[in-house]
């Protein structure tokens, strides 16, 4: 079932910045359906039980780790607060809005919106907060997002100035404000004006790359989007790989591919699997180098990466929880069991082996396991039937 599209099918200042680079990415986006709703990562749970709380203001059921940064971000709120209002702050406090989206008609044509986590306004001065419970949010995107909703939140209630401010307290716990003054917000209007006016206009032009394309659902059909990735493909013109990209395979969607070209590129699947195999060899190896010496790339560095948990004594964690006096029923949710961890397990519990080994396990799975296909795998027809071609050649 598709989500409802709280846009109304407009621009929106969240893919301001993607519009900006590809021009043509709003309305081509619009001939491809949005998918349906898929299910959220850990990390996007998290991050939206947080804005909820913050929204409520209520970090009741939290993870320890969601109420650090839930105190963290309040506590990153109030002192953007009184960095920007001053002696005002208390009178300030008094006129806040959480998550409302904001709308306005852009040269009375096109609808366009955004939704700033938290806004404060005090005369005609206001402040925009936005929260970011994880790390790693590109400051281009940012900024764009928030250059829009200084416009958006000055036109809705008449302000002269508006601060703008991201809270991230995973990257730093300070705040740093942006001060949109109101030549700034006249100029920002302008160029917010320009870019949904041409994001609006079908003739737009279409400008792939790798920050506008990665998000854009329009990729199954849009043509540069081929072509730009094609180019992106560095082979030989002598070798096997660079007859793959021909001009129909880059010219229609896949779906309109005649069948010689889908067997052209089935024929060629695994050869260029191959190559990423070598590609992601290389990529390793670069890594390594880098680790070595840190200079060993121009203009290239290792980021740190996140840090994952992971828990290695269940039975310790079990009767820590269980202490305290947590439940089994409130415990065994959380607790994931491998099928052929089991199956060791039973092997080592009953001393059977093969297929009586196999049968005793099915008898305990019984009741309390579901099984799952997975998604179905391109292989040439032979394969499937499990033929072997024997080479009588000598
Ligand atoms: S796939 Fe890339 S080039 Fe095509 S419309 Fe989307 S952003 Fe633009």
């Amino acid at each position: 079932m598709n989500s409802i599209d709280v846009r109304r099918g407009a621009t929106s200042a969240s893919s301001a910045y993607y519009d900006l680079l590809c021009p043509g990415r709003h309305l081509m986006q619009k001939n491809v359906p949005a998918p349906d709703a898929e299910e959220e990562t850990p990390e996007q749970a998290f991050g939206r039980r947080v804005h909820e709380a913050l929204r409520l203001s209520d970090p009741t059921g939290l993870s320890a780790q969601g109420q650090k940064i839930y105190e963290q971000l309040k506590e990153m709120e109030v002192k953007a607060l009184t960095q920007y209002f001053g002696p005002q702050a208390p009178e300030a406090a008094k006129n806040v809005s959480r998550e409302q989206r904001y709308w306005c008609m852009v040269h009375n044509r096109y609808e366009h919106s955004g939704a700033p986590d938290v806004v404060y306004w005090h005369g005609n001065r206001g402040l925009v907060l936005e929260y970011k419970t994880l790390v790693g949010a590109a400051d281009a995107v940012v900024n764009q997002q928030l250059r829009d909703y200084a416009v958006l939140v000055a036109g809705y209630y008449k302000l002269v100035e508006v601060g703008v401010a991201l809270l991230q307290p995973l990257q730093s716990t300070e705040v740093e404000l942006v001060i949109y003054t109101s030549d700034d917000l006249r100029r920002a209007t302008r160029e917010m004006f320009d870019r949904v006016t041409l994001s609006n206009d079908p003739n737009a032009p279409r400008k792939p790359g790798v920050e506008q394309c990665k998000y854009c659902r329009a990729r199954s059909i849009c043509e540069e989007y081929r072509r730009w990735a094609a180019e992106g493909i560095p082979v030989d013109e002598s070798t096997p790989v660079a007859t793959l990209i021909t001009e129909p395979m880059v010219k229609l969607p896949v779906k309109d591919w005649p069948p010689a070209v889908k067997k052209q590129f089935c024929d060629s699947i695994e050869r260029v699997q191959a190559a990423f195999k070598w590609w992601e060899n290389c990529k390793a190896e670069i890594v390594e180098a880098l680790r070595n010496d840190p200079n060993a790339v121009p203009g290239w560095t290792l980021k740190k990466g996140a840090v994952r948990v992971q828990i290695t004594d269940p039975v310790k964690l079990w009767e820590k929880f269980s202490a305290d006096g947590g439940k089994p029923e409130q415990f065994m949710p959380c607790v994931t069991i491998q099928k052929a961890k089991f199956t060791d397990a039973v092997a080592e519990l009953t001393g059977l082996r093969g297929r009586q080994l196999e049968a005793r396990v099915k008898v305990y799975l019984e009741g309390c396991s579901e099984e799952k296909e997975t998604a179905p795998i391109l292989v040439p027809i032979e394969k499937a039937k499990g033929k072997k071609t024997i080479d009588n050649t000598v």
